[in-house]
């Protein structure tokens, strides 16, 4: 039989293990650990808050509500009797960067039909994106016209399937301008998408995309309360540098930018010691409405099929 402190040695031991000890050393300001017994098991908890806002870190109780949950956390429980490790969740940092100096990474929003065909494409050359979508709306809520040609939104609840393997972030709840409503208002916008794609998706979104683009520092607080820890703007910083202000994320550009193949040349071309990441954003309704589909498939084949670049979802190439 193992005492309450050994077995709380042994189950924080495992979770340091699991989340790379160097990692925890890297951040280890803001590591915080914690225990709790129950009927002879020795629960633990090891969780990383590398968030840049302080408000959430200072108050971050050891063991986290969802909502809460520090970036990358680690939890186990010990059995007194036997010593035995079961780990009841975690949450590991991708860190492409051991392995890779580029990543690709792609933003779409607002949940359209063109989104399956946009899906087919990224599917058919392994590319992954973050689809921000707004669990409010759906196809009765009315569409509109883009160049001429109708756009509608895609059923949610039907479409699950369709977006596997892919991320799936918020966009608000009905898409509304959220520095143009009451703080409150907005929050509820956030928190009830936030809710909505858990339910829907099983999964609960950590990132999201401003809609129409626009934020506040109000907006930017209370998201980071929310627990996202990422959001993405519209503002294209045409490079391909790591960003620390991950509530205010610049893409390098939209798919329509006219540098987009230029810079993709350089991306493909570049030798880096340092991470470098290219983050291509937009709505796959302008391929419809722009009759531009071929530039999609384009970028796809020429970034795709390198070993030398890691292609994952905004959650796992920016967190
Ligand atoms: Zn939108």
């Amino acid at each position: 039989m193992l005492s309450t402190e050994e077995a709380k040695k042994i189950g924080l031991r495992a979770c340091i293990d699991k989340l790379g000890y160097s990692f925890c050393k890297k951040y280890e300001e803001t590591t915080v650990y914690g225990y709790r017994e129950e009927d002879g098991l020795v629960e633990c908890y090891v969780g990383i808050d590398n968030r840049q806002n302080d408000n959430d870190k200072k108050s971050s109780p050891l063991f986290l509500d969802d909502t809460k949950m520090s970036p990358y956390y680690a939890r186990c429980s010990v059995s007194r009797a036997d010593g035995t490790i079961t780990f009841l969740e975690e949450h590991i940092p991708m860190n492409w960067t051991k392995h890779y100096k580029k990543a690709v990474t792609f933003s779409y929003d607002d949940g359209v039909t063109p989104d399956v065909k946009l899906l087919e494409i990224f599917n058919k050359y392994g590319i992954k994106c973050t689809f921000n979508l707004n669990y409010g709306l759906g196809p009765t809520n009315g569409g509109w016209e883009y160049m001429g040609k109708p756009v509608n939104r895609l059923d949610l609840a039907e479409n699950v399937e369709k977006y596997a393997g892919h991320e799936i972030a918020a966009h608000a709840l009905t898409h509304p301008d959220l520095t143009k409503l009451p703080l409150e208002e907005a929050r509820r916008e956030m928190a009830e998408d936030k809710e909505g794609l858990t339910k829907l998706f099983g999964k609960s979104p950590v990132g999201m995309a401003y809609p129409f683009g626009t934020f506040n520092d109000e907006v930017v607080n209370m998201l980071d309360e929310l627990g996202f820890q990422y959001a993405r703007t519209v503002w294209s910083s045409h490079n391909f540098d790591v960003q620390t202000d991950l509530l205010r994320f610049r893409p390098t550009c939209h798919h329509d930018d006219e540098k987009l193949f230029e810079l993709a040349e350089e991306f493909l071309a570049m030798e880096t010691d340092e991470p470098k990441i290219f983050y291509v954003w937009g709505h796959s309704y302008e391929f419809e409405g722009n009759e531009n589909w071929d530039r999609i498939e384009k970028l796809c084949q020429m970034l795709s099929g390198r070993d030398d670049i890691f292609y994952g979802t905004n959650e796992e190439v920016l967190l």
